[in-house]
């Protein structure tokens, strides 16, 4: 359900530490694509979050595994899981993007194994770590009773975590944000070198096939279902 995004501001692995809580935040974004500029590749700030949810779509930067620069608190980074939500003071994050929210703290909670999510035990906030607002005025409460919902019908049901789900195929003369994560996973991976500029060139297609043979599989230098996943860690 999370489309993949990637940043370089995270930490790898968790310290020693396990993972305790899941902390919902408000992002002070307006729209997704403004939580990408602030979280995702192209972005120069140091900090970053594992998801963030909008109305419609979840995004993910940083692996659960790894350690999300998020609650402006080393150990509290290293044991939990941050969402973001788009929304504002002014406008703060809608039901539809609670229900999200909701959904994925369910989805974690589920493979943690957690029974149920209770705020000051495995949902915290980020005003507890660090001196900020968030969340605000976001109704986290309502979220965490929804995603108990959720969380209570797949204990019962024993639902299949659902997979999570790569950006699309990409090649030679491709364009855009998957571009720009291939490129930061192939140097991240491979060591390839690349100038992250989104623009899939014939220096990027090289560093592909080069991956490709790494990891045995057949070099066409297209980065599809197959070659994602390899990348990813999967
Ligand atoms: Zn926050």
């Amino acid at each position: 359900m999370a489309m993949w995004m990637w940043t370089k501001n995270y930490t790898k692995g968790r310290s020693g530490y396990s993972i305790v809580a899941i902390v919902p935040h408000i992002s002070c974004c307006s729209s997704i694509g403004a939580i990408d500029n602030t979280f995702g590749p192209y972005s120069s700030r140091k900090v970053s979050t594992h998801y963030a949810v909008s109305d419609s779509v979840t995004h993910q930067y940083v692996s659960e595994s790894d350690t999300a620069w998020s609650v402006g608190n080393w150990p509290w980074n290293c044991k939990t899981i941050s969402i973001e939500h788009v929304g504002t003071t002014a406008n703060p994050p809608s039901k539809a993007c609670l229900d999200r929210g909701a959904q994925l703290m369910a989805d974690i909670a589920y493979r943690m194994g957690w029974k149920k999510l209770t705020l000051g035990s495995n949902v915290r906030l980020h005003r507890e770590f660090a001196s900020t607002a968030c969340p605000a005025n976001m109704d986290y409460q309502w979220e965490i009773a929804r995603a108990n919902v959720y969380l209570a019908a797949k204990w019962a049901g024993k639902k299949k975590e659902e997979k999570l789900y790569y950006p699309g195929q990409v090649k030679k003369g491709s364009k855009g944000n998957a571009v720009a994560v291939l490129q930061g996973l192939l140097n991240m991976r491979n060591g390839a070198g690349i100038k992250i500029d989104a623009d899939f060139g014939s220096y990027t297609e090289k560093c592909v096939k080069a991956w490709q043979t790494k990891v045995g599989l057949y070099p066409d230098g297209i980065c599809g279902a197959k070659t994602w996943p390899t990348l990813l860690g999967d």
